[in-house]
Formats: C-alpha cells, structure tokens, sequence
C-alpha cells in the first residue's frame, strides 16, 4: 500500500515536472526575440566562395536558405549593391550610381533601420563596417550604433563585442577585405590570395555567429542571420552588367528558415525586406519597395 502511494506520488511529481517543461518551453517560444545579424562580405564571388575552405560558412548554407546566383545592381560598385542591400530598392530609385553618393533619395527609399525605427523607435539597430561610405545613408537617429574600424578583425571584434555587452535587434556587419584581395590578386578560383582572404573572412563570420550563441539570452531569442555580398569582380575589378560581377550569394539561417536551395530568383534587395519581416516590421506597399522576403 505504502509503496503504491509513494509510486503514484511519484507519477504525479513526474507529470507535473513534464507539464512545467512544457509550459515553460511554450512560454519561451511565444516571447522569443527576433532579431537580426546581416553579415555582408565585400567582393565575394561565390564559385570562389564555394572552392575555398569555409567550414563557418557551410554550416550556415548547409543549414539554411541559400542560392549561389543571386543577383546584384546591374552597376556592380559597392556603393550602389550596399545601398541596394539595405534600402531594399535598385538604383533607379535610391539614386546612388556612384562610390560618391551624390543625391541619394533618403527621403523616399531610406536605408530599412529608418522604417524599422518608425515604427518601433525602441528597437535598437547597429551597424559596423571597414567601408565606412555604407553609412552615407544613414540619417540622423536611424542607427544607435554606426562604428567603422579599418580592419576585418577589428570589425568583427567590436561585432562580438556589441553582441557580449548590449543587446541589439538588428546588426549589420561589413567585411572588406576579401574584394581587397580581389583588386590586387584577381576574383578566381585559381587565386590562392583570393581564396585565402575569403578563408580569413570565414573565420570572422563563425567568430560572430558564436558570439551569438553565447549570449545568456540566446535561448529566448530568434536569430536570423543573412550572409551576402555586394558583386563578383574579374580582371582585377568589378562594377559592370557581366554575371562574373552580378552573380552573388544569399544564405539565410535560422529558425524560421525554409532550409535548401532557393529556387526562386533572389536579388540583393530581397535582403532589407527580409530582415524586416523578421522583425516583425509591417512592409507598406507605399514604400515602393523592390526587394521581397526569401527563405522565410
Ligand atoms: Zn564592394
């Protein structure tokens, strides 16, 4: 009788710690943060991408959305694919056609930190690059954040930084140096320079993608990481309509992601959008936008 009492009392206790797990693990998926990390890496072609050793990279594609022939602003220059990038729109309507910036139309087609802060002021956006003209586009009050550092290491050390010490909502993050190596050594895979500055890039990219990991609320948070480029290059340079310089890579990892390759035709405006959504941010179809959400 004693033992049957003790038994049935410790089914109860059984139950009752299985209810709780439950309950506590509904609670946690219903108050999840979404949050955004955008890594860009400058000029990296992606059969380059896929010939080098890139083990960090892999295991976000290999575990996500991915397409290796999205498609950049037919002018292949940084300045126009990054504001592409985060504006969310083609040149003809963000007007950068130029590295200079002249007259970008801010007012209209502003960098996707400005929709997000009006409508939700209290989320916090950070950006950090090594080509500090990215942030041309950002005006007054869009970015809490808005560092550049002259080195990759550097900038990647201010995003773990950033992701140890506060808590951001959506992080952009811009490595350069890959379409450095580019410029001086070619954009091939028969470019051991090339290949090994996308391989330093890599070790970069996993050192922030842990950082996230680590963070103590990581379990109450859902991460989307995007991982692109701004264009290709050949002949020691990019900037013109070839697809050697417009052909680059999409990879989106996370939770919510549908993961394998995407058959769909992805464009370098798609990757705005699709933060936003993430982010819960309602997109009006008065803001004209190009881009549309992938992968999620
Ligand atoms: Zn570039």
């Amino acid at each position: 009788m004693m033992k049957k009492q003790a038994t049935q009392l410790g089914y109860q206790a059984t139950r009752s710690v299985i209810m709780l797990m439950i309950l506590s693990f509904t609670v946690t998926l219903a108050t999840a943060q979404n949050k955004v990390l955008i890594i860009g890496i400058d000029g990296c072609k992606p059969d380059c991408l896929l010939e080098a050793r890139t083990p960090n990279l892999d295991q976000l594609w290999k575990n996500g959305a991915y397409s290796f022939n999205a498609q950049t602003d037919p002018i292949s220059s940084s300045g126009i694919c990054w504001t592409g990038m985060l504006t969310g729109v083609w040149h003809e309507k963000h007007k950068v056609i130029s590295n200079e910036y002249k007259n970008p139309n801010l007012s209209a087609y502003p960098h996707f930190f400005h929709r997000i802060k009006e409508q939700n002021p209290t989320m916090k956006t950070y950006s950090v690059v090594n080509w500090s003209p990215i942030h041309n586009i950002l005006q007054e009050g869009d970015a809490d954040i808005a560092n550049y550092l002259l080195r990759d290491k550097k900038v990647s050390r201010r995003a773990v930084d950033l992701l140890k010490d506060s808590d951001p909502d959506v992080l952009f993050v811009q490595l350069d140096e890959v379409d450095g190596a580019g410029h001086k050594h070619d954009y091939t895979t028969e470019s051991q320079q090339y290949l090994k500055a996308i391989e330093k890039a890599d070790l970069l990219v996993g050192k922030i993608v842990q950082a996230i990991k680590e963070r103590p609320t990581f379990h109450t948070e859902d991460w989307l990481i995007l991982v692109s480029t701004d264009h290709g290059g050949s002949n020691f340079g990019h900037g013109k309509d070839i697809p050697e310089h417009t052909t680059i890579f999409y990879i989106a990892n996370g939770n919510n992601v549908k993961k394998g390759l995407l058959n769909q035709q992805v464009n370098v405006v798609d990757i705005a959008v699709t933060a936003l959504k993430h982010l819960g941010i309602q997109v009006n179809p008065e803001w004209d936008l190009d881009g549309k959400s992938v992968g999620i």
